[in-house]
């Protein structure tokens, strides 16, 4: 009899007779019959998965809603606030719509929609316009300059650049003054001569501000 194929003798306890693939988990090891060994309890059930409260993944770069309108009604304050300076009838913030920044060569803009009521008595809602210049803290506590603000008349839309072009365009070099390019439908506007930005009509060049 070759002694490299006998069985270890079972010197450490019963469990070094059981088969090593029996050993791995305890669950399946029977003690001998008439041991007081007591079988293992079974082990805790697995935890129900906590749920999670959904997430933006790491890809998804949409803004928050609610940042989005906190930070409109922030620049609707600022601009009203520019506008009632010499203004005797004053008006009072009602709600801002989301806001769209537009980059233009070394700065950035952002043209608002907002509503108000003026402190005047059965006033009602009033529809504005607005844009605000980026910049340093420095040159404005706010962060921005208002260069526009206006309250929007019937003739809301005329700055769009969907609305049909009467000839009496200004346009020189690419840049249509009379319109804003930049923003989508939603965003109203005056005649576009009264605001500076978004008047490339290039085709497409503000495509990645939306
Ligand atoms: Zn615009």
């Amino acid at each position: 009899m070759s002694m490299a194929t006998a069985a270890p003798p079972c010197e450490w306890g019963y469990l070094a007779c059981f088969p090593s693939d029996r050993l791995s988990d305890p669950a399946t090891v029977e003690p001998p019959s008439g041991s007081s060994v007591p079988p293992p309890p079974p082990p805790p059930p697995a935890p129900a998965p906590a749920r999670l409260p959904q997430r933006k993944g790491p890809l998804d770069l949409r803004a928050n809603p609610k940042v989005q309108l906190a930070q409109a009604k922030r620049f609707a304050t600022g601009v009203l606030d520019h506008y009632n300076k010499n203004k005797k009838i004053k008006f009072e913030l009602l709600d801002a719509k989301p806001v769209i920044s537009i980059p233009e060569p070394r700065c950035c803009y952002t043209h608002i929609n907002f509503t108000a009521r003026s402190s005047k008595e059965d006033s009602e809602e009033q529809l504005f316009f607005a844009e605000i210049y980026h910049c340093r803290k420095k040159r404005s506590p706010s962060g921005f300059i208002v260069t526009c603000c206006e309250p929007l008349g019937p003739d809301f839309k005329v700055g769009q650049k969907f609305c049909k072009l009467d000839g009496s365009s200004a346009v020189r070099k690419n840049t249509d003054f009379t319109h804003c390019f930049a923003c989508t439908e939603r965003m109203l506007h005056p005649r576009g001569e009264n605001y500076v930005a978004g008047h490339c009509n290039i085709p497409r060049v503000y495509d990645y501000v939306r």
